[in-house]
């Protein structure tokens, strides 16, 4: 449904003149709507650990002659407050890259530099489930951009490959080139993402079965930094999966050659 503003105005010589201004608002609305929601879901989502360590907090004065009790109250007060540190963290870096335009500050890097960054980042929580990951494809090619942003999109599909994978299984990180555009896929055996989901896992907050996914202790906002990381150096991101089987996500960038940084460089000064 579009929303449209009118707005009449009399022209001042008598009122045989009438200005009709009609100006379609629809995607300010629907702008505004995704503002709201999001501070919605934010307070949500802070006021669910806050609320938890104010609880256990109340608990601990009455229990203090229990110490295994004070020692588990304890535990939960820091999982929480990891929690709270996670998803402020997040948010910040969300509303960061919606304000600010990367590419202006953009440099010429090796994809080799970032693939070798995000996979060292997931090892250890891989090599402790016996999880491989196999890195694959050819890695001498150059994007323009920011260096940590691209590493952290990548680690956020690496970390969910991960995370939603059972143990020993393997997860894949191909680059491809041709056309002018780099691709980066993460795939995984996994326990896929249901079709009717799957276009949604790029909102913020969205959770594949709220439930089940708490306990997995994430916030909902990793793939949407990627999505927008990945917007933001002018490229975009897809997802397959199947039920089970597993899933794959793919980054596409511009690719960068020398020229193209150095003609950047030209109208830039
Ligand atoms: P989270 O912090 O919950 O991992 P994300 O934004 O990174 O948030 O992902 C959103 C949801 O998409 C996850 O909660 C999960 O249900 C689903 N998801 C993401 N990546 C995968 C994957 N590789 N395999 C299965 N499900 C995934």
């Amino acid at each position: 449904e579009a929303i449209i503003h009118l707005d009449v105005q009399v022209a001042r010589l008598g009122a045989r003149y009438i200005l009709v201004l009609a100006e379609d608002r629809t995607e300010a609305y629907r702008l505004e709507e995704v503002r709201r929601d999001f501070i919605a879901n934010i307070s949500h989502e802070l006021k669910t650990p806050i609320g938890a360590i104010s609880l256990l907090a109340e608990a601990l004065e009455p229990a203090s002659d229990d110490p295994e009790q004070v020692r588990r109250f304890a535990k939960r007060m820091g999982t929480e407050a990891t929690r709270l540190t996670q998803i402020t963290r997040e948010i910040i870096e969300l509303s960061r890259l919606q304000s600010t335009d990367v590419l202006a500050s953009a440099k010429l890097l090796d994809i080799d530099a970032i693939v070798s960054a995000a996979v060292d980042q997931n090892h250890v929580v891989a090599d402790a489930r016996g999880m491989k990951i196999a890195v694959g494809g050819s890695r001498k090619v150059k994007v323009m951009g920011d260096e940590t942003l691209l590493t952290l999109a990548l680690n956020n599909l690496i970390a969910n490959a991960v995370q939603y994978s059972p143990d020993g299984s393997r997860i894949g990180v191909g680059v491809h080139h041709g056309d002018g555009v780099v691709e980066l896929v993460v795939t995984d055996q996994g326990i896929g993402i249901p079709e009717d989901d799957l276009r949604r896992v790029f909102e913020r907050f969205f959770r594949v079965d709220q439930a089940r996914s708490r306990n997995t202790g994430g916030t909902g906002l990793g793939l949407s930094i990627v999505k927008h990381v990945v917007q933001n150096h002018g490229g975009d991101i897809r997802a397959w999966s199947q039920i089970g089987q597993g899933s794959t996500f793919t980054i596409r960038l511009p690719e960068a050659t020398a020229e193209t940084a150095a003609s950047r460089g030209e109208k830039q000064r």
